[in-house]
């Protein structure tokens, strides 16, 4: 085994999962699957903004390195990377995406950040893609906890409430399984899905130790990647 963003061979367990966790560099198996397409899609050679969503600390000072100026990444609470010596930007997915130039951006990256963003998700997506030239990838990955989207924007509800309804004390909503294509599918028109198996060859997954349910449709540990049509 080695991970493809340190190079390491020295791998532990977490959390009952076997070899999850990389001694190098501390990355999970959704990192190094998120860098394996990173790396894939060749998007160090694109001179266009990346643009990336709550950055893995790992991958977004490999990004920085490789990118420079074009390497942009963001959160909501961006004091809180501030140790992790990564300079990242304010940004609100709610507010500040209509900001940004239609046909800029290269790649978008987000993973496990849509669930967390309290406003409409789809509208988000689409405004998303229409940031995107033509040719540029969205590279994103999100929880499913359901088999049917649920939502619920409400301040009211508790952190108990949204643990049990949602996952996670923070979470806004629920992917489904069976209606992910239904309810997100149309924020993609003009966009064509890159399938994971066909990116990248089986063997790189498990010397990464990336589970193969990972490949699988509408799976939590699993990346998305969709590339905008010329
Ligand atoms: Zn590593």
């Amino acid at each position: 085994m080695k991970c493809p963003i340190c190079g390491s061979n020295k791998f532990g367990d977490f959390r009952g999962r076997t070899n999850a966790r990389c001694r190098g560099c501390g990355s999970f198996e959704r990192s190094r699957l998120l860098w394996l397409v990173i790396e894939t899609l060749k998007v160090s050679e694109i001179t266009l903004p990346f643009f990336h969503f709550a950055p893995e600390i790992g991958i977004a000072k490999k990004l920085a390195g490789k990118l420079g100026d074009y390497y942009r990444p963001f959160d909501f609470e961006p004091d809180i990377y501030k140790k992790g010596g990564v300079n990242v930007e304010r940004f609100d997915l709610c507010t500040d995406i209509q900001k940004v130039s239609k046909e800029s951006v290269g790649v978008l990256c987000h993973v496990h950040v849509l669930e967390h963003v309290r406003c409409n998700a789809a509208f988000v997506l689409q405004e998303l893609n229409q940031l995107l030239a033509p040719g540029g990838y969205h590279i994103f990955s999100v929880p499913f906890f359901s088999e049917r989207f649920r939502e619920n924007l409400s301040e009211e509800l508790s952190a108990t409430d949204r643990l049990e309804q949602f996952g996670h004390e923070d979470h806004m909503r629920s992917f489904g399984t069976e209606d992910f294509e239904l309810m997100f599918g149309p924020a993609f028109k003009g966009l064509e899905q890159v399938l994971l198996r066909d990116l990248i060859d089986s063997s790189r997954f498990s010397e990464a130790n990336i589970p193969s349910r990972a490949i699988t449709k509408n799976s939590s540990h699993g990346v998305m990647v969709w590339r905008k049509r010329s």
